[in-house]
């Protein structure tokens, strides 16, 4: 592209002298420009890049249209559930009488937020069929972490203090052995079938008077429905530990069944994934953990509830695990959930899950004749294919993401899990139309063809990126994150 500003740096931009203002000499007797002491006059430049208005304008539109995201084009992540959000919830999250409140404001003059928060609470616990719900954690693996303290503290409060295991699936998301060792428990791995579901007779004997509970994802990271949630539970239980649901990828379940009816203990979602908040740039979620009943009491403080004359206040509970945030958590990102929540409706959020189901079986069953299907079957809102099914021609998952950039659409989530060597893990999600999904599976099938007739393309993709293929391993080795350091 022949852009002055395109894929420049502003310090590249930079003309010595340039400003972005004029101010005027000062006419008025009232006002005068020499006013601040000469101490505190400038002596010397800035390093700053000094440009006019027009360029800076200029230079971070071309940035911002090098940047790709939900609102510009799909983005099939696995795992991650990267939904449209509707611009409402942006606008209610805005509004003045939210965001212009301080955290410390006397909770009697903040009724109307509080009352979000408790509808929020209310609203989970009656779409996972769970007792009691805390907004606080920032994010899905915060909830883990918060789940897994809350596990702990039962047992501590019990006196049974010698629950120091937590059972994980080899098939779950890295996040959850790494919140079981941050909450100080041993992790035991225990194995999938080649089905990619838990193994029963394999978990049986880790089962012990050591075991503090097992998590379980569901469907798991495979896309997959544990089918054998009854008997896993029950065994579970009969050894003294509680379930633990990571209901990061609710998605496909929301309006068709509960964690808390499967005879889970204690669980999280990612409102980012399920309940529409952009996410992907580290920006703000939030990781609510709901408990079933005799629990309640060891949630995080403050707690939001409201007392018999329809007030509500913040709860200390003298059994809870204390506070795990500061204030009430990510306040924004449930009001986003809040806006979801009520405008989609009741009707509505039943059909989520079975369109985010069919969505995904619509992708896999028109393109498993090219890419390898390891396991057959429905499957819920994700799927993963171990790359190409004719493996001569050494095109790598990788270079199908690369090449599917060119292409206009975000890659999948790669070589994960990593039960597969190639593995293309694809989330259409309900919220893609046929007609997206149609010209995603026609691009997929394109550069199956290409990977037979004329690999080298595939193998050199990205061709039309503002960046060409990176280095991965250079990158990690010599990160250049300034300016300065790429300059030197
Ligand atoms: C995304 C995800 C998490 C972690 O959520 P974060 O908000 O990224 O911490 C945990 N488990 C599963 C299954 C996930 O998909």
């Amino acid at each position: 592209m022949n852009n002055t500003y395109y894929g420049k740096l502003i310090f590249e931009l930079s003309k010595k002298g340039r400003v972005g203002y004029s101010l005027p000499k000062n006419e008025f007797a009232t006002y005068s420009t020499t006013q601040l002491p000469d101490h505190l006059l400038r002596k010397s430049g800035t390093i700053l890049p000094e440009a006019d208005e027009q360029t800076v304008v200029r230079h971070y539109t071309n940035m911002s249209n090098n940047n790709f995201g939900v609102d510009t084009g799909f983005y099939p992540l696995g795992s991650c559930t990267m939904k449209y959000n509707p611009k409402i919830n942006e606008e209610m999250a805005a509004l003045p009488a939210f965001s212009a409140l301080h955290p410390t404001q006397p909770a009697s003059t903040a009724q109307g937020a509080l009352k979000v928060y408790y509808n929020v609470q209310q609203m989970l616990s009656e779409l996972t069929g769970l007792s009691e719900f805390t907004l606080n954690p920032y994010a899905g693996a915060h909830g883990e972490l918060t789940g897994l303290m809350i596990i702990s503290t039962y047992h501590q409060k019990r006196g049974d203090l010698k629950r120091k295991k937590i059972i994980i699936p080899d098939s779950a998301h890295g996040t959850n052995p790494a919140s079981a060792a941050v909450c100080g428990l041993e992790v035991v791995e225990v194995k999938s079938l080649e089905n990619g579901r838990v193994d029963v007779e394999a978990l049986k004997p880790l089962l012990s008077d050591e075991v503090a509970g097992m998590m379980m994802t569901n469907p798991n990271t495979l896309g997959l429905f544990e089918t054998e949630i009854p008997e896993i539970t029950r065994l579970v239980h009969e050894c003294g530990g509680l379930m633990y649901y990571d209901g990061a990828n609710l998605n496909p379940l929301l309006g068709v069944c509960r964690p808390g009816d499967m005879g889970f203990d204690v669980m999280h979602l990612n409102l980012h994934k399920t309940f529409s908040t952009p996410h992907g740039g580290g920006g703000p979620g939030a990781g609510p953990v709901g408990v079933r009943k005799g629990l309640e009491e060891y949630l995080p403080s403050p707690h939001v509830r409201k007392n018999d004359a329809g007030q509500f206040y913040l709860d200390y509970d003298a059994n809870s695990l204390g506070s795990i945030s500061s204030f009430l958590g990510n306040f924004t990102v449930i009001l986003k959930a809040y806006a979801f929540l009520l405008s989609a409706g009741r009707e509505h959020f039943k059909l989520m899950g079975p369109l985010a189901v069919l969505n995904a079986n619509y992708i896999k069953e028109a393109l498993k004749d090219v890419y390898e299907l390891p396991i057959e079957g429905l499957c819920k809102h994700e799927f993963v294919f171990n790359g190409l099914k004719d493996k001569s021609t050494h095109v790598t998952t990788l270079d199908i993401a690369k090449r599917l950039l060119d292409y206009g659409f975000h890659a999948p989530t790669i070589y994960f899990p990593l039960l597969f060597h190639e593995a293309l893990m694809i989330e259409p999600t309900e919220t893609e139309s046929k007609d997206t999904l149609d010209s995603f599976i026609a691009t997929m099938r394109t550069i199956a063809e290409e990977a037979a007739q004329q690999p080298n393309v595939v193998k050199t993709a990205p061709h039309h990126t503002p960046t060409k293929r990176m280095d991965d391993v250079k990158a990690v080795k010599e990160p250049h994150l300034t300016y300065k350091s790429y300059t030197a």
